[in-house]
């Protein structure tokens, strides 16, 4: 039996990320992946939301996916496109990028921090203990963990298997997807019921197109067909457009569950394990990915012994609420693309509504993950949400503040004079004396007064902020980053 600090079921998006974060705080994590590769049966996501490009950028890595895509205004909500370029971050745009390349770029940044992947296998059950989990592997491999993590998407065997309610609602509507060559060119755009038909070379245009067309049941056996993709195709535009082939079909619905709790015990559930929903809005990739960021440096303080097992629930407290509501805004915008008249008044009134400043700001920065809020208490209005990318001037030359999180190490930033002792948490949080001149703006709340000082997580979350002076920091470092190590 082979040892490892954690074990990951899954290599996708969140998989991976949870790895590579695992990986810079030094763990020895396992990813157990059932595909034989990272190819992807379909294209699936279609791109990244603005706080996932942050995340990326926190970690140095953003600029190997923004090359790979086209940066556009990906934003909207049931088919209202809504505008971020006046938000106030570097990324105030989404990044069109399929997931079938999302995935690649993602594996070789944690195949560089040296993590193993067991490919062509799948973690087929376990049994956890005391002091960890025993995780059985097919092909009569057991491997042993002190964390199981499964990000083994929504059908997880690991959420089942550790009988996590899977709480929600059933499928009211479903929909095939699928890459398609046709002799007549199609009819583009979006539909009024969803869905809608586009070129998968979003730049150059032209077939092979992607096709989501509505489907008149919900309930299928066994994976769709070239028949049922033909039929679609002419019950809703009373065609197939010479339908030649098809390189891929899949099928999705608009089911909406979520788990009832993200850990027990010594497993624990990120991304599609813990929330399935409809694609609408383009969420799930960039939450999944969102919940390995909160996750990692938890996880990898609890198994340093840095922590105690306690900050795992903080996992929960903080990730559960920001799925409930991707589930909440997803189920409204299938309630809007009903294609009958009175859902069109609704989508009219919608549209209305979101061209104000103040509902765009809103669902747009609710949709891009910007204004994600950690519940950590009354104090600054910075306290729980993520740190803005300021520009930094150190004794050692210009910086930005997501360049002091690269290692995924917690830093406390000085901006004003005046001196704290580091040393009870020298060894795990960075110390940082610096200027900014310049307005603090964040998302939504538009500017806040700048603080002399901030603790900042490792995913570029506020843990506190004020003064060096204030007793609150050594309480706060202590929560977040472990009990002060007593001076030799
Ligand atoms: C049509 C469609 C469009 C979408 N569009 C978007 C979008 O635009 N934006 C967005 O953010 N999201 C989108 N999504 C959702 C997105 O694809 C998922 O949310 C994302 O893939 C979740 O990542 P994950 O790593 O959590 O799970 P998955 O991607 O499902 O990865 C799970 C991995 O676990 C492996 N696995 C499963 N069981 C086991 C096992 N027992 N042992 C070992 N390995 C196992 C699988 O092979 C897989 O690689 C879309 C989804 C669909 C279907």
């Amino acid at each position: 039996m082979t040892e490892h600090a954690v074990v990951i079921a899954g290599g996708g998006p969140t998989g991976l990320m949870l790895a590579g974060e695992l990986a810079l705080a030094g763990i020895d994590v396992v990813i157990v992946e059932r595909r034989a590769s990272q190819d992807l049966d379909g294209s699936r996501a279609g791109g990244l939301h603005s706080r996932t490009i942050e995340v990326l950028d926190q970690r140095g890595i953003a600029e190997r996916f923004l090359s790979a895509g086209q940066v556009a205004q990906v934003q909207g909500f049931a088919g209202i496109r809504l505008d971020i370029s006046d938000f106030p971050t570097r990324h105030n745009y989404g990044l069109a990028l399929w997931q079938s390349r999302f995935e690649p770029i993602l594996a070789d940044w944690v195949g560089e921090l040296g993590v193993p992947i067991l490919r062509g296998c799948e973690v087929v059950g376990f049994a956890q203990d005391d002091t960890g989990v025993d995780v059985e592997v097919s092909g009569d491999t057991s491997l042993r963990a002190e964390y199981l993590v499964g990000c083994d998407g929504g059908r997880s065997l690991i959420r089942k298997a550790a009988g996590i309610d899977f709480a929600g609602l059933d499928p009211s509507t479903s929909w095939l997807i699928a890459e398609v060559e046709m002799d007549e060119e199609p009819e583009l755009g979006m539909r009024r019921e969803g869905g809608g038909i586009g070129p998968v070379n979003r730049l150059e245009g032209g077939g092979p197109f992607g096709v989501v067309l509505r489907e008149r049941h919900v309930d299928h056996i066994g994976d769709p067909s070239m028949d049922e993709l033909r039929e679609a195709l002419v019950a809703v535009y009373g065609t197939d457009y010479g339908l030649r082939t098809a390189n891929w079909i899949s099928r999705f619905t608009d089911m909406a569950r979520q788990a009832a709790s993200y850990r027990r015990g010594r497993v624990l559930l990120a991304g599609d394990a813990a929330h399935v929903h409809p694609p609408q809005g383009g969420q799930g990739l960039n939450t999944g990915v969102q919940d390995a960021v909160n996750l990692g440096w938890k996880l990898a303080q609890v198994v340093n012994w840095t922590s105690p097992e306690s900050l795992l629930d903080t996992y929960h407290a903080e990730r559960h609420p920001v799925g409930a509501r991707v589930l909440h805004n997803t189920m409204a915008a299938v309630a809007l693309s009903s294609p009958d008249d009175r859902h069109q008044a609704l989508r009219d009134t919608m549209t209305e509504l979101l061209s104000m400043d103040e509902p765009r700001r809103r669902i747009a920065a609710m949709l891009s993950g910007l204004d994600i809020h950690y519940d950590l208490g009354d104090g600054h209005p910075l306290l729980g949400r993520r740190m803005p990318d300021l520009d930094l001037h150190t004794a050692d030359g210009p910086t930005r503040v997501f360049t002091l999180l690269h290692d995924a190490r917690p830093v406390l930033l000085n901006l004003d004079p005046g001196g704290f002792d580091i040393s009870p948490w020298e060894n795990r949080v960075r110390f940082v004396d610096a200027r900014h001149a310049g307005v603090w703006e964040l998302p939504v709340l538009g500017e806040v007064a700048a603080p002399p000082a901030v603790l900042i997580r490792p995913d570029g979350h506020v843990a506190w902020a004020g003064d060096l002076t204030d007793p609150e920091l050594p309480r706060a470092l202590a929560t977040w980053f472990g009990a002060a190590t007593p001076a030799h």
